[in-house]
């Protein structure tokens, strides 16, 4: 077959991605090493992998590595590996489109600002593009282990590439970077290896350069070509603790992760015991773009004796757990260990146990030392470890203990207060954490409910994260202190009420029996019943839910995801004490006291952040109204 040469298009995001990046990484643009050596050193973590079944793949040439070679008058330098390599399909796949979902929304969030993009782009993960930040031309020349033909991928970053099949002798990956003008400092010997020992000193297979440049027996310059290794070669969490720098931690999470950015902080132990094992994992600074999207790979790599074995598995890390990078290796797993055999494996159970526990310990050492460490991982991962109180019976009390609110005592929005800490206010009589939801902090401090709670100066949880109905749906106590919603059942505040309290709320019912009535009539079957509250100060009204209804915050949420819901009714408790309340007390027209009730009823509906049924009855009510008033 002759070897026809073939002109392809870049996906629309690929193209928008190279133009970005070459732009906004320049200043770090020899990362673009790392990221190919990170990419070549993936490579034989998977030949290694599917190499156990099938041996032949390693076609003679066992030693798996990385090599880096330049020339100086063609202006290239080459990185090489002997790795799985690609057929042309792959090819296509993997280089010149980009598979991840959620990379449309992604690309809408790009500014055009170079510097805010640059940090988005760290976040996504440039890969092999980066190779562009230093060449005008790159030729990628693969082999799929086991496979004949190979696959030439060629293009200057501009829309279009070329694929062509040639061929290729060894197997693995072998990549050309024609250097731009203006960046010969490349080729440069020192340059290139002291690259490599920056970034890359953690890769676990050789990466070989030639000797170059140094001083024979005589003082007299030599030129070798013989290989030394540039690298440490040896797998970093296989390493003592106390031969690792935090700069090399650090690398190592970028390999691993695919981040640009430094992690914010890691846990790493050699566990012994039943199951013997290591962990190395670590907490991004950064949420990925994707970190909701249920398709997402999740973040921990498993590896039995130092071999590869699989990443992107539940069975690592629970799933409020997501944002977690790094290894874990057994010595215990067997070496063919499938999919499957993990499903079930009560050694992956005891592994994952063992390590959620690190990784809540590393958030209890943040949250008790390092407070403000503490507060960045909060705001990124928060919502997401808030799902744990849900998700991990075992681990709920450790979890309450990590999360953080807006409460009414707050002097700022940021969430920094502890279950603890509210604990430690709360005022003497008192036995119930309270809370409310909403879907704002305005709505939430602005809510008719919270009204009494401030008279009586207790202190309110604020909860407006979607995933807080489902905390509160789970934790139902903390510290033996059962949490309560402001917004359902009968106003209780146990012993906050003293008997001055509770004869007033008597007599009001007794004295407002009339009234009541006269709004229950008017509204229907649209309210379970009407009562007179103490829970009011400045407001006519509100809308409260039963003891063991969902709440109208959920409710509604659930209806915005499209579910269908029977929603419960609420009850509409009114504000005697409220002038709008007397004058429909004393209102004997008998349609204008179903005007003001019904306004009453939607007002209320209202200031919860709920949606009228028929705003415009509504709005030509209050006209009615109003204009009666200034008549
Ligand atoms: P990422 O590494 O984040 O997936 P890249 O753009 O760097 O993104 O690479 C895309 C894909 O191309 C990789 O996931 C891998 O499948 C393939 N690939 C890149 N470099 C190599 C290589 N040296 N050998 C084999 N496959 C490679």
């Amino acid at each position: 077959m002759s070897a026809q040469k073939e002109t392809l298009g870049f996906q629309t995001e690929v193209k928008q991605l190279l133009k970005l990046m070459i732009h906004s990484l320049y200043s770090n643009k020899e990362i673009f090493l790392r990221e190919l050596i990170s990419n070549a050193s993936d490579a034989a973590d998977k030949l290694r992998f599917e190499g156990m079944a099938k041996p032949e793949l390693f076609e003679e040439d066992p030693e798996l590595k990385i090599r880096i070679t330049f020339d100086k008058d063609a202006r290239t330098v080459t990185i090489a590996d002997n790795g799985i390599g690609m057929n042309r399909e792959e090819v296509v796949a993997n280089i010149g489109t980009i598979a991840k979902s959620g990379t449309k929304a992604f690309f809408e969030q790009l500014s055009g600002d170079a510097k805010k993009d640059a940090n988005l782009i760290g976040q996504f993960g440039v890969g092999f593009y980066s190779a562009f930040i230093v060449a005008d031309k790159v030729t990628l020349t693969t082999r799929r282990a086991g496979e004949t033909v190979a696959t030439r991928w060629e293009s200057h970053g501009e829309g279009e590439y070329t694929l062509e099949q040639v061929e290729k002798a060894g197997r693995g990956t072998e990549i050309v970077l024609h250097l731009k003008e203006g960046e010969d400092e490349l080729l440069n010997d020192w340059r290139l290896k002291g690259i490599v020992r920056k970034y890359s000193d953690h890769i676990s297979i050789p990466i070989e350069m030639k000797k170059g440049a140094g001083y024979g027996e005589n003082g007299e310059v030599t030129n070798s070509d013989e290989l030394e290794v540039v690298n440490s070669a040896s797998a970093l969490w296989t390493r003592s603790k106390n031969d690792i720098t935090d700069e090399q931690y650090q690398e190592f999470y970028k390999h691993v992760a695919h981040d640009f950015t430094d992690p914010l902080a890691w846990s790493h132990a050699r566990v012994e015991g039943r199951q013997e094992y290591t962990e190395l994992l670590y907490i991004p600074s950064r949420a990925p773009f994707d970190l909701y999207d249920r398709e997402r790979k999740q973040g921990v790599k498993l590896y039995v004796r130092r071999v590869f074995i699989m990443e992107d598995t539940e069975k690592l890390m629970p799933h409020y757990l997501r944002f977690v990078r790094g290894v874990i290796d057994s010595n215990d797993l067997p070496l063919n260990v499938s999919r499957e055999i993990l499903q079930e494996s009560k050694d992956i159970d005891a592994i994952r146990a063992g390590c959620v526990k690190k990784v809540l310990g590393l958030l209890e050492d943040l949250s008790a030392n390092q407070p403000e460490k503490y507060a960045a991982f909060w705001k990124e991962f928060g919502q997401v470890l808030k799902e744990g109180v849900g998700e991990d019976f075992a681990n709920k009390e450790r979890i309450a203990k990590l999360l953080r609110f807006t409460t009414t005592a707050s002097e700022s929005e940021e969430p920094t207060v502890t279950l603890a800490d509210y604990i430690g206010r709360m005022k003497e009589g008192q036995d119930k954490i309270y809370y409310i939801t909403a879907d704002t902090l305005a709505a939430a401090k602005n809510s008719p409910h919270l009204e009494v709670f401030k008279k009586k100066g207790v202190e309110v949880l604020l909860l407006t994260d979607r995933v807080d109905e489902w905390v509160v749906g789970s934790l139902f106590e903390f510290d033996g202190k059962q949490l309560q919603s402001v917004a359902k059942g009968a106003l209780d505040l146990g012993k906050l009420e003293d008997e001055a309290d509770k004869e007033a709320q008597k007599q009001v019912e007794e004295a407002s029996k009339p009234v009541v009535e006269k709004v229950q009539k008017a509204l229907g079957d649209k309210v379970k019943e009407v009562r007179a509250t103490a829970r009011l100060v400045e407001s006519p009204a509100c809308l409260v839910a039963g003891e063991h209804d969902m709440s109208a915050h959920l409710e509604r949420m659930l209806k915005a995801a499209g579910q269908k819901i029977e929603g419960s009714k609420p009850t509409l408790e009114i504000n005697p004490e409220h002038v709008l309340v007397k004058k429909l007390a004393e209102e004997s027209d008998e349609a204008r006291a179903g005007d003001l009730a019904a306004v009453l009823y939607d007002q209320a509906l209202l200031a919860e952040g709920g949606k009228l049924e028929d705003p415009a009855s509504f709005v030509k009510r209050i006209n009615k109204l109003m204009l009666e008033l200034s008549a």
